[in-house]
């Protein structure tokens, strides 16, 4: 998410068969070492998902090897445009890790880092941060400037809980979205033009600053006036607002700098600077007045020199050749790579570079007058020394100011990319009506996943979605695999989110109750990635948000029990389920395989069903993403198979079996057990499950073992189990299914 990442290191191991990378970066804006470590697919999909985010330059990887995995891994990096640099081996390997971490980190004051307690030493893996190629952070950000960036990343992690400030935030994204001229003109030209102040107020401030950097200050002060009367053109609704947040504060922060901009034009040689010099004034004094004159002379010679060589070469002077300079080579000349031919043979000239934008060259006079000018130049900058680091003295008295204009214009610039994005959108997004906490409603009418909505070939359905207290608070969304339940659930979380940072959402109309938390628990039951961890990570995660959740709080739950036996995975979502609709009484969501689930809609009345619906005929499936009230009705997963091409008796066998199961099912419904909900069917299966395996190990225990051959042993203890068997318990033949039982 970070722009400020020039340069990750990767390295290659293997634990356990599976693939894992390790990959190191630091953030030199933040000024912040970060490591993680995944296992990866043969693709390294999550590397390259993790590059695209990260955006670096540079790529260091141990040397010498580029055969098989590491062929491969190569080929990922350079495809993201890339440049590889090799280092020895060794430097990926070094011992003295904790060492030389300890010199890098910074601890706080008295305090002596150690490294070695660091959690990220245990090298921890954790696939999260790299799954998240097509999140809200990209979608949103259409920031201009590296502060905006980082404050709309910001924005996310932290959303407004305050209705006045919500509804302020979208007052100003309102304003900018009915004012396209403003909006462009701020998007298209303005807000490019400001660097990045936040790493400016700390160069100042360590009084490490240059005179280019406050050449860019000095332009970046200067534009200030243009984003004033760009502003005060507008004319709607909340103009006082714009006024009170943007106008005020950047004509404030302009004559805060009054005497800065003087200092700048009185000292910098603003004639220099277009040659990107960054030279005082030789006015200034005498000493500094002589090197110019010095250096003007050997000017006028080097253009002499110009148009003896276009003479020379046939070419234009100025035009077709050209006197240039810059910080590699000094001056030197430069032709288009089309004219290239007249250098060719040509041992006067020699070629110091050759690039898209043309050939560079010299020949022996200018190279030795430009050394001379080089000289000259030092001696200038020498001379200059005293006056410079009096400038850069004065400027870091300037270090908060700057930090003041670096959060006016990151939040300018965050507002115009929240309304640009929402005018961009497919269909335009819509403002939010912002209930405040506890009112208990969300409708929202339409509704879009906006990720998903923007990618290539997807035609997206929208749906609805209505929370009431009291009436409607928990839904169970069923149906078949693929069908839009993920997307359904998690655009509502997404949705809430972006009307709490204060943005236009992706629906046709909208009322949100503003929530406390919005809790998730998504996604591990698709991922082949994760290890056997599964489970318990899941059933972690549960935990943390039956204990956060309050009656405020937004809760999405994608899945649940994949990862165990379906009757322990069963019985969990429904405990869960049931905590949460009833005691809890939060909003939630909950995607689930269970189809038992759905009963709980009999129990807890603000429990209500909704599936997504498909359309099969004989030879397909059609997804139709709408999501309807009531239980889904049909069984898709056969079906799928078919499509699939499985062979045919696979299928009619899968077939006969699923019938032999709904009869099985009837059966049980008719006898004692009739109209008995899953639920309570469950707990009372599980309840004499438990007597059973007591009983037994009563039996076992009280048995003369002693006084029994191990052959009598034996025998008994099979009937024992037989017993056991003949009664039939479900909960008790899982187990035993699931332990292998010999004799
Ligand atoms: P499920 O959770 O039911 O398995 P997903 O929500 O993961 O299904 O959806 C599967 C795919 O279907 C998504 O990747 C998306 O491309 C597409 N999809 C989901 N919802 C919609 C929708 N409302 N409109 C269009 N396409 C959708």
């Amino acid at each position: 998410m970070s722009t400020a990442i020039g340069v990750v290191g990767v390295k290659l191991s293997t634990t356990d068969g599976q693939r894992v990378v390790g990959v190191g970066y630091v953030d030199t804006t933040l000024r912040k070492l970060s490591v993680c470590e995944f296992p990866d697919n043969d693709q390294f999909s999550n590397l390259e998902a993790l590059l695209v985010q990260l955006g670096p330059k540079e790529c260091v990887l141990p040397g010498g090897e580029t055969a098989g995995e590491m062929g491969k891994l190569r080929q990922v990096i350079q495809r993201g445009g890339i440049l590889i640099t090799d280092r020895k081996k060794a430097d990926f390997t070094t011992k003295d890790i904790v060492q030389d971490l300890n010199r890098l980190l910074k601890a706080k004051k008295e305090e002596q880092m150690n490294s070695a307690a660091l959690p990220e030493m245990e090298k921890q893996s954790s696939v999260e941060n790299a799954n998240t190629a097509q999140s809200l952070a990209g979608l949103l950000n259409k920031c201009r400037t590296p502060q905006g960036q980082r404050l709309v990343n910001q924005w996310i992690k932290q959303p407004l809980m305050d209705k006045n400030r919500i509804e302020e935030r979208l007052n100003l994204v309102e304003s900018f979205v009915v004012d396209p001229e403003l909006r462009q003109c701020l998007q298209e030209d303005l807000l490019r033009r400001f660097p990045d102040l936040n790493r400016l107020a700390k160069k100042f401030q360590r009084q490490a600053a240059s005179l280019q950097d406050c050449y860019r200050m000095y332009q970046a002060i200067n534009q200030l006036p243009h984003v004033v009367q760009a502003l005060e053109k507008h004319e709607g609704a909340h103009q006082m607002l714009l006024l009170a947040v943007f106008i005020t504060p950047l004509n404030d922060i302009y004559s805060d700098f009054s005497k800065f901009l003087e200092m700048i034009e009185t000292t910098l040689d603003m004639d220099k600077v277009d040659n990107h010099e960054f030279l005082v004034k030789a006015s200034f004094d005498p000493n500094l007045t002589e090197l110019r004159e010095k250096m003007n002379e050997l000017e006028e010679k080097m253009q002499s020199f110009l148009k003896s060589a276009a003479k020379e070469l046939g070419l234009e002077a100025g035009k077709s050749i050209k006197l240039e300079t810059n910080s590699q080579f000094g001056h030197h000349f430069r032709i288009t790579c089309k004219e290239e031919k007249v250098l060719r043979n040509n041992s006067k000239y020699g070629i110091l570079d050759t690039q898209k934008n043309g050939v560079k060259f010299t020949n022996s006079k200018l190279s030795s007058v430009n050394d001379e000018y080089i000289k000259n130049r030092e001696e200038y900058e020498e001379a200059q020394d005293a006056i410079v680091k009096e400038i850069i003295n004065i400027a870091s008295g300037y270090a908060e100011p700057i930090q003041t204009m670096n959060d006016v214009i990151a939040q300018l610039d965050a507002i115009v990319s929240f309304a640009h994005v929402s005018n961009g959108a497919p269909v335009p997004y819509v403002r939010p009506v912002v209930l405040d906490k506890g009112q208990g409603r969300i409708v929202l009418r339409g509704a879009r996943h906006p990720c998903i909505e923007v990618q290539d070939e997807v035609a997206f359905i929208p749906n609805d979605v209505t929370f009431e207290k009291g009436k409607q608070m928990f839904h169970i969304i069923t149906g078949p695999n693929m069908g839009g339940k993920s997307t359904y659930i998690r655009q509502t979380g997404v949705i809430v989110l972006m009307a709490q940072i204060g943005c236009f959402v992706p629906c046709d109309s909208a009322e949100i109750t503003i929530v406390d938390c919005i809790l998730a628990r998504v996604g591990a039951g698709d991922s082949q990635l994760k290890g056997v961890s599964t489970f318990m990570a899941e059933m972690l995660e549960t935990a943390s948000i039956l204990r956060t959740a309050s009656e405020n709080s937004l809760i999405i739950i994608d899945e649940l029990g994949r990862g165990t036996s379906t009757y322990d995975g069963f019985g969990l979502a429904w405990a869960i389920s049931e905590y949460i609709a009833s005691k809890i009484c939060a909003f939630c969501m909950f995607a689930t395989h269970f189809h038992e689930l759905t009963a709980l809609a009999d129990q807890v009345p603000t429990v209500n069903n909704l599936h997504v619906t498909a359309l099969t005929t004989d030879d397909t499936l059609t997804m139709l993403y709408r999501v309807k009230e009531g239980v889904c009705d049909q069984s898709f997963g056969i079906h799928v198979a078919e499509l699939a091409a499985f062979p045919k008796h696979v299928i009619e066998s899968a077939r006969e079996k699923a019938l032999e199961l709904e009869e099985f099912q009837n059966i049980g419904k008719s006898k004692e057990s009739e109209g008995e909900p899953p639920a309570k069917k469950f707990y009372r299966e599980r309840e004499e499950g438990e007597k059973i395996i007591q009983d037994f190990l009563c039996q076992v225990k009280a048995l003369p073992l002693t006084d029994m051959s191990e052959e009598d042993i034996k025998i008994k203890l099979k009937q024992l189990r037989n017993d056991v068997l003949a009664k039939n318990n479900s909960f008790v033949n899982e187990i035993i299914s699931r332990t292998k039982v010999t004799s």
